[in-house]
Order: structure tokens, then sequence, then C-alpha cells
């Protein structure tokens, strides 16, 4: 059974790689989002190695193995299915939910994560968008823009937040880009460095360059449609 720290360094190592499977990534970065000394990163990912989890390049970095990787989609899978039952069953905020999936995501069996999976319909995201790896390990990602990124004129459904900080959640929730809305990029101001929107719910709003680019849009065809890319490990 591994221990909640080894499923956190694998979590952590899995959601640096930004989707590029196989991805070299640094001690530092590690350290900085675990919150921890370098040295106890380097100590750790040694003793990763040696279980085959993840290849570790000294100096240069570390990327999971398929082993490593298999067992970091399975947390993540955790993580994502009990935020969801928390909002949909326990009625609890998506601002607030991140921190009890931490601790709960290592507590609770398979056959409670299966569970809990049925009873909510087999869901293909999360609360904040973010995709939930099915029981194999396999992730269905869709292809998105930010709003930053996305051509003044386009419209689409916000699908995904990126920074899942309470503070910036409630910033999300106020302006009315939560998941599912529809909004469309109106025009934009780069000397301000803001981005002029228009929901589809009525009323328009200007955003920060920084906040544009932590919110992520479905541009065009529906989610049903072929253009999502299967992410197999
Ligand atoms: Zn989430």
């Amino acid at each position: 059974m591994p221990t909640s720290t080894v499923e956190d360094y694998l979590k952590a190592i899995q959601l640096a790689e930004q989707g590029e499977a196989g991805a070299l990534v640094g001690m530092g970065r590690i350290a900085a989002d675990l919150g921890v000394a370098p040295g106890t990163v380097t100590a750790m990912v040694k003793t990763l190695a040696d279980s085959g989890l993840v290849a570790y390049e000294p100096y240069s970095g570390v990327r999971l193995t398929d082993a490593g990787r298999q067992l970091a989609l399975h947390v993540l899978r955790r993580h994502r299915l009990i935020e969801l039952f928390l909002v949909e069953v326990l009625g609890m905020d998506w601002s607030e939910v991140h921190r009890d999936a931490e601790s709960l995501e290592h507590a609770v069996s398979d056959r409670v994560i299966e569970r809990i999976d049925a009873m909510l319909g087999h869901p293909a995201v999360d609360p904040h968008g973010d995709p939930i790896p099915d029981a194999r390990g396999v992730v269905r990602e869709r292809p998105l823009a930010t709003l930053l990124d996305c051509p003044t004129g386009t419209s689409g459904r916000v699908a995904r937040v990126a920074d899942q900080s309470p503070e910036f959640l409630q910033l999300v929730e106020r302006r009315g880009l939560m998941p599912g809305r529809e909004v469309a990029v109106v025009g934009r101001d780069p000397a301000a460095d803001i981005v002029e929107l228009e929901l589809a719910a009525g009323g328009r709003l200007s955003l920060g360059a920084r906040a544009a680019s932590k919110i992520l849009v479905e541009v065009g065809e529906p989610p049903e449609a072929s253009g999502e890319t299967m992410n197999r490990r």
C-alpha cells in the first residue's frame, strides 16, 4: 500500500508534466509545489526511483515510469471524484473542496471510489473542469484555449479553471465565469493588459491578463464531438 507521501509526489510530478507525458520535471518545481525543502525532494525521488515509480536523471530532473504514472492517475481519479462528490452530493462549495479531497484521496477505499463514480454517472470532469481519469487510467483531454489566447470575436463555453485557490474560484464565481457558462471575447486592451468579455447570460466585464490566462474555454464543438484526444498512459 503506497503511503500518502509517495502518492503526493507522484501526483505532483504528473501535474507538473502539464499533459506532456514523459517530460522531465525539475527538483525545484516539485519542492515548490509540495512546499518542502529541495534536499527532501532529492532523497524521496531516489526512493521512488528504487521502487521503479520514477526515472531520476541527476541534475536535470525526474520523469514518471509507466507504473508511476498509473499510480498518479489513480490518485488524480480519486481526488477529482471526491471533489465532485463533495460538491454534488454534500452540497459543499467548489472553492472549498480541494483541501478535503487532498486528505480523503488517500483514505477512501477503491470500493467507495467506484461506488461514487457509478452514483455520479461516470462523470468526465470534476467541479473545476479537470478531466477525471477512468478506472484504467485513461484521461480524455479536450482541446481548450485560455481566455487570454483566444482571438477577439471568439465565443465558447468555460470548461476549466486552472487556478484552484479559494480566492480565485470565488472571483470566477462572482464574475459569472464558472464551467458551463457561455462567454465571448469582444475586445482587448494590450496596453492595460485587459481582456473584454461578454456573457451569454448578459453583461460585460473586463478581466486582467493573468486571470484570463487561467480560465479555459472550449471553442465551437460540443463536448461529445470527435475533437477529443485520447491520452492513454
Ligand atoms: Zn478539481
